[in-house]
């Protein structure tokens, strides 16, 4: 087991102090907990590697319009919550669904994802755990792919119970 460090946003090269570096290869280490980063020094050429702690290391967002943003937790249990209203799933099994969600974006060991990644693991979530959810999340969702849009047009839809209530009703 090698030793670790967590890594400071402003990472820097050891053999050079350079702060251009670059991620040449990244794998998931220690059951998921860490990256195992090889990395190349832009200054000076040299390699070598780092072990991030995976807190640290969830993906950055890539929206559809190309500007970046880190991954929001809360964001993403608001837009969950918002698709699960009045629905029998307990908040344990909300949680799991997010630990999930969150464990298999730093398994993709990328720094960046697209936003769309994330709606599609949400979906696939919300499947498992409630077919009301997973309906009212995917056809707001499949239009606007973007967790923002999707959650304005959900507080939208419950000031207007009339349409929100359409889709409750076939499964009811
Ligand atoms: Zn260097």
């Amino acid at each position: 087991m090698p030793c670790h460090f967590r890594v400071h946003p402003a990472m820097h090269c050891p053999f050079c102090s350079a702060h251009d570096t670059k991620v040449i290869d990244s794998r998931l280490v220690a059951e998921g907990e860490q990256v195992r980063r090889r990395r190349e020094c832009l200054a000076c050429g040299e390699r070598f590697t780092t072990f991030e702690t995976a807190e640290l290391v969830l993906p950055r967002l890539i929206k559809q319009d190309g500007s970046r943003q880190p991954f929001d937790e809360e964001k993403l249990r608001a837009g969950m919550q918002r698709a699960l209203e009045k629905r029998p799933v307990s908040v344990e099994r909300l949680e799991a669904a997010i630990a999930h969600i969150k464990h298999r974006l730093r398994a993709t060991g990328e720094r960046e994802v697209k936003s769309r990644v994330v709606g599609e693991l949400v979906m696939a979530e919300l499947r498992k755990l409630d077919e009301v959810a997973y309906i009212r999340f995917a056809s707001v969702y499949r239009r606007f792919q973007d967790l923002s849009e999707f959650r304005e047009e959900i507080e939208r839809l419950s000031r207007d119970p009339r349409q929100a209530d359409e889709k409750t009703d076939e499964q009811s």
